[in-house]
């Protein structure tokens, strides 16, 4: 089911962090947002998760208008900035939260909770460390917790915001590749937040380049390369190299 964003604007107040964005997220692909800071990365995630309702246009899930589905019937994946786990709560635990805030019809008996919640973390490979909290957890592995949280709903989207922001460098290329084999292996449609060139363009199937609330060029990373689209395109991209 492709995702479409029909002439989206998001105000707040007299600011529009989203103005006029069109853009189409095909099934199963893997999309980087990619922009400055402040360019409505964040803004556009949120209008497409259901947390801010457009000031005008429309998302649509296949033939379907979102403004007509809850937040949960939209079933948007959504792992955040800094990752917000439940401190109090153990990692078996915030994973078996997103089972319980499933649509009744897909929520797992409870006897089964515990043992769905293992399985999606031995998914996104950080099995054995169930009884851990948070604190006790690199970045790393809070992220893959963070992730496992996301897909606990089996969601039509995932969503991830800057999601190797606040890693080292090393711990970040080890994700970044993890990430997208993981996407390769199970095929789930995926858009990424970032302000990094780099990682946009070694890990995206397509990149769309925000300026300012707009989309500025949709494409892969070498047109993105070889065919810039606007000034800014081919200053953003070519600060990378
Ligand atoms: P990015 O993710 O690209 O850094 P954001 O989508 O977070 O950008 O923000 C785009 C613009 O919208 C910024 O200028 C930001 O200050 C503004 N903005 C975002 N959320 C709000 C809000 N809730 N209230 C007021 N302004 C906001």
């Amino acid at each position: 089911m492709d995702v479409r964003i029909d002439h989206v604007r998001k105000e707040f107040g007299r600011f529009a962090a989203l103005d006029d964005t069109s853009l189409t997220i095909h099934d199963g692909e893997l999309v980087a947002l990619l922009g400055p800071s402040g360019s409505g990365k964040t803004t556009l995630l949120r209008v497409l998760a259901g947390l801010e309702r457009p000031s005008a246009g429309r998302i649509l899930f296949g033939d379907q208008d979102a403004a007509s589905l809850s937040v949960q019937e939209r079933n948007i994946g959504f792992v955040f900035q800094h990752y917000a786990l439940f401190k109090h709560m153990t990692v078996l635990d915030n994973v078996a939260f997103g089972l319980s805030v499933c649509p009744a019809r897909r929520r797992p008996p409870r006897a089964e909770i515990a043992a769905r919640a293992r399985r999606l973390l031995a998914l996104v490979q950080i099995d054995g460390l169930d009884r851990r909290y948070p604190d006790q957890l690199s970045g790393g592995q809070r992220q893959r917790v963070a992730l496992a949280r996301a897909l606990a709903t089996d969601p039509r989207v995932l969503l991830l915001d800057e999601p190797f922001g606040a890693l080292d460098a090393r711990v970040r290329k080890d994700l970044r590749h993890w990430l997208r084999g993981f996407h390769d292996r199970t095929g789930h449609t995926t858009v990424f937040v970032t302000h990094d060139q780099d990682e946009a363009l070694e890990l995206a199937d397509r990149v769309v380049v925000m300026n300012a609330g707009r989309v500025e060029q949709v494409a892969d990373p070498d047109t993105l390369y070889d065919r810039p689209a606007s000034p800014f395109v081919f200053a953003f991209i070519g600060d990378s190299s």
